[in-house]
């Protein structure tokens, strides 16, 4: 019965996945979310009903079209794969329950803002604004958060960045943290807390450095090259969802 509930949310996970690449290739388009059906932006041959299962068609088909034999995005299965991934261990977390359902639908909203943040530079206002009151609200209904520890998980999430950018601009001369990264730490914010804030931005620094580091290494290129945060800033607020309350007692003796 227990591995029959996880193959269960692993399936429902890919299926909402392949929901998600939709919006990361259409939402920075402007295009419509519904309409038209998936089709291969090289011929443009709808993608048939049985060529459009998660993971499984992108492995029958060796990621090519099966028109035109275009390659295939490999996003399409690695974000059917993680969302799968991800839906699992939030079951195995949280069991079903609302938490389960509010931390899924948080992670999901975050997936797609790393992979448009990583594909385009630029945090998605569609998504991150009118998620600052729909996460507040799911975290004070569901989550067990106070209204205060969310409301200041919003100010001063969208504050402290907002303060390092300025900061960093005014040293630096140069643009740091785009307003899409504010706007984002707000959301984090209003869903985790504004305790979560210290981990969410230590670990995002620290993981951006690192990655920072090794592409400079890798590439050649110099400090101009601009990683994006938000891919960072969305890894650490999962991150925080399985240990944050766990790093937070171990730091502070508290929680
Ligand atoms: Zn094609």
């Amino acid at each position: 019965m227990g591995a029959l509930l996880y193959i269960l949310f692993a399936c429902v996970g890919a299926v909402v996945g392949s929901f998600l690449n939709v919006l990361v290739f259409r939402i920075p388009e402007g295009k419509s979310i519904v309409l038209p059906s998936s089709h291969c932006p090289k011929c443009g041959h709808a993608v048939r009903v049985y060529d459009n299962i998660p993971i499984i068609s992108y492995l029958i088909l060796r990621g090519k079209c099966r028109d035109c034999h275009e390659k295939i995005s490999m996003q399409y299965p690695f974000v059917e794969a993680l969302t799968a991934l991800m839906s699992l261990l939030l079951f195995l977390k949280f069991g079903l329950s609302l938490k389960f359902l509010s931390s899924f639908i948080f992670t999901c909203a975050l997936i797609v803002i790393a992979f448009i943040d990583f594909r385009h530079q630029i945090i998605p206002d569609v998504i991150s604004l009118p998620g600052i009151p729909v996460f507040f609200g799911l975290a004070v209904i569901f989550m067990n958060l106070t209204v205060w520890e969310s409301l200041l998980g919003i100010l001063i999430g969208g504050g402290c960045l907002f303060a390092v950018a300025f900061v960093y601009e005014i040293i630096t001369k140069r643009e740091g943290m785009g307003g899409g990264d504010i706007k984002l730490l707000a959301m984090l914010g209003a869903f985790l807390g504004w305790k979560s804030l210290f981990f969410v931005l230590f670990a995002s620094s620290l993981l951006g450095a690192v990655v920072g580091v090794a592409v400079m290494v890798i590439k050649g290129q110099d400090m101009k090259y601009a990683v994006p945060f938000g891919p960072f800033l969305s890894i650490a607020a999962v991150a925080y969802l399985f240990v944050g309350a766990d790093v937070m007692k171990f730091l502070f003796f508290y929680y």
